[in-house]
């Protein structure tokens, strides 16, 4: 079975404004800008890939979807804002004139994801999808994300009666947005691996595990800034892993943004394609363990316009179960540079959060 992919030109026309607005330093565009997504999709084209992909066609999140999770004032506030040409959703979440239109387009297209791989049309699915949507809140966005993609997604999957879904986010800051969701749920367990106290600065801790019911089911792996390939597979291959074969989700998510990567502009860490290649190796192998395959990624932030592409085609590359002739060009002077391995005091923080799964969950 094919895997899926999720593109439409419209991400690329989300307009985030400027990410430099005082009186004195020149304008700047704000980081997330078109290129880095809209380069990957014509990597996908131009190696071949995207033409063995399954193609999904994005289509706009309903009002009744959104508000799964969103206020109906706060999606009646963005439509209003985006019909007056334009404004910010809340906090670093700013949109133009089509703004409204197109973060719904990015949230029906994990939605649509969701449904293909849950009607088996494809047995897994990239989203590449603009705005991100992993720090949106109920009545606010914040840091790029207008609507809450993922959690709109797994949403729609309870909807559609899937029980147990685990969601595991690798983009470099908190899924504070999804962790939030959630947060009562024990039917959803959320993993957050993220650079400690990066953004948002007052969330993402291993205290924050859940409540009432749903205490257990949400863990944060906060990471040291400089924290490198060795770091990440850790953290995976120690923690998340384990933590997913506890669950025995029926679907597994993923927010996948590739700002720990080495080069980009908004993380201070040391990540390579080869790290995203084998992440997400791992998540193959839990959905296939556990949930018949059924896996959906959904593309977050990562900021490189150079970059993030070859980390995005790794792990299309992976779900498709294909390599393409294309070679990451940096890869080899990437995982040459020090500090790749993992470091004792990394080992610690990855223990600590390890620990936490011997915590008894609520009953
Ligand atoms: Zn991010």
């Amino acid at each position: 079975m094919a895997t899926g992919l999720v593109w439409d030109e419209r991400f690329a026309w989300h307009d985030a404004g400027l990410g430099s607005t005082n009186l004195w330093v020149e304008p700047y565009p704000a980081l997330d800008r078109p290129e880095a997504k809209r380069r990957l999709w014509s990597l996908l084209q131009a190696s071949g890939l995207a033409a063995r992909l399954a193609a999904i066609r994005a289509r706009p999140a309903t009002d009744a979807e959104l508000t799964r999770f969103h206020t109906t004032a706060y999606v009646d506030r963005v439509r209003a804002l985006a019909e007056a040409g334009g404004g910010d959703a809340g906090e670093s979440a700013r949109f133009g004139r089509n703004g409204f239109e197109i973060a719904r387009l990015a949230a029906g297209g994990c939605i649509a994801a969701v449904e293909a791989v849950l009607r088996r049309e494809v047995e897994n699915a990239y989203a590449l999808v603009r705005p991100s949507g992993h720090h949106a809140e109920p009545d606010r966005g914040r840091g790029f994300c207008i609507f809450a993609n993922v959690a709109l997604a797994v949403a729609h999957a309870r909807a559609w009666g899937v029980e147990r879904i685990a969601v595991v986010d690798w983009d470099v800051h908190h899924g504070n947005g999804t962790q939030m969701a959630f947060y009562a749920d024990p039917d959803v367990l959320t993993i957050s691996l993220h650079q400690d106290t990066c953004y948002p600065t007052d969330s993402g801790t291993l205290a924050e595990r859940g409540e009432g019911a749903g205490l257990g089911t949400n863990l944060n792996i906060p990471l040291p800034p400089g924290s490198g390939d060795g770091a990440w597979r850790a953290a995976v291959d120690r923690v998340v892993v384990p933590a997913l074969n506890a669950f025995r989700p029926e679907l597994v998510v993923v927010a996948s943004g590739y700002d720990a990567a080495v080069n980009d502009p908004l993380g201070r860490m040391l990540c390579h394609s080869g790290t995203y290649r084998a992440m997400a190796a791992a998540m193959l192998q839990v959905a296939r363990t556990h949930c018949d395959g059924r896996l959906v990624v959904c593309q977050e932030g990562g900021y490189s316009p150079t970059y993030a592409p070859f980390c995005g085609l790794a792990v299309i590359e992976t779900l498709a179960g294909e390599t393409s002739a294309v070679a990451d060009p940096m890869l080899g002077w990437y995982s040459a540079l020090g500090g790749q391995a993992l470091q004792p005091h990394q080992a610690q923080a990855i223990q600590a959060a390890a620990a936490l799964l011997e915590v008894p969950r609520a009953a």
